[in-house]
């Protein structure tokens, strides 16, 4: 059985919806923001490097949101499933605060610090 009530699990899901949507058009504004596109000119050389400088800043952009689109995918899946709010390091329930300060966490508090811990030996 889970330690989060129906009406709490529907909240996070709502929480983990709308960041999805927030990341989604905070990513094309900033693709179709005009100073990632400083193209003047017509000449070849010049062009090219727009596009080069266009394409790496996209990348930038792709990686990073990316990365939170997958949690936020796999913490969707997890609602679906039924292993949402489970401690996957150790199996303990997370707290309901704890998830809704950042929806898209997979671990306890105590996992989650020594994992940090570890990261930064
Ligand atoms: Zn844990």
């Amino acid at each position: 059985m889970h330690h989060l009530t129906e009406e709490q699990i529907t909240i996070l899901k709502q929480a983990l919806l709308s960041l999805r949507d927030k990341v989604l058009s905070s990513a094309q504004e900033q693709i179709k923001d005009p100073s990632n596109i400083t193209f003047e000119g017509g000449d070849e050389i010049d062009r090219a490097n727009v596009e080069t400088g266009r394409y790496i800043s996209l990348q930038r952009i792709k990686t990073r949101e990316l990365k939170l689109l997958r949690k936020i995918d796999y913490a969707l899946y997890k609602i679906e499933t039924g292993t949402y709010g489970i401690c996957e390091s150790c199996g303990a329930p997370i707290p309901f605060e704890r998830l809704m300060a950042r929806p898209v966490t997979t671990m306890c508090i105590n996992c989650k610090e020594l994992e940090e811990e570890r990261e930064h030996e």
